[in-house]
């Protein structure tokens, strides 16, 4: 239930994710450049790997992935039946693979 879904936009990290260090701020923003990590759309969401399976209180804020709104919160994203991710064979722990690949 906890969304953790930061909605991107105005580029000021600082003043999003309340409550979060600014050391983890630091990464997610870097994170949040990035495009969608399933289909390349740039204007991203953040999506906690594991959120909604009874782990968001310790989902670390370095366990994020970059998602678009479709492939985040969509009828077919990764909150939906995740049908975008299946497609091209990805699971959570490819999309964060991808992103961390992606970082360096
Ligand atoms: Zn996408
Ligand atoms: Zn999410």
């Amino acid at each position: 239930m906890s969304s953790m879904a930061a909605r991107i936009g105005g580029g000021n990290v600082n003043s999003a994710w309340p409550g979060v260090s600014s050391r983890d701020k630091r990464y997610m923003g870097r994170v949040a450049e990035l495009p969608c990590v399933v289909c390349g759309v740039h204007g991203v969401q953040l999506h906690h790997v594991r959120e909604g399976q009874g782990m968001a209180q310790r989902a670390s804020n370095y366990l994020v992935v970059p998602l678009c709104p479709d492939c985040h919160t969509g009828p077919n994203g990764i909150h939906g039946d995740k049908s975008l991710m299946r497609i091209q064979k990805l699971d959570e722990m490819d999309l964060l693979a991808k992103t961390i690949e992606a970082l360096q």
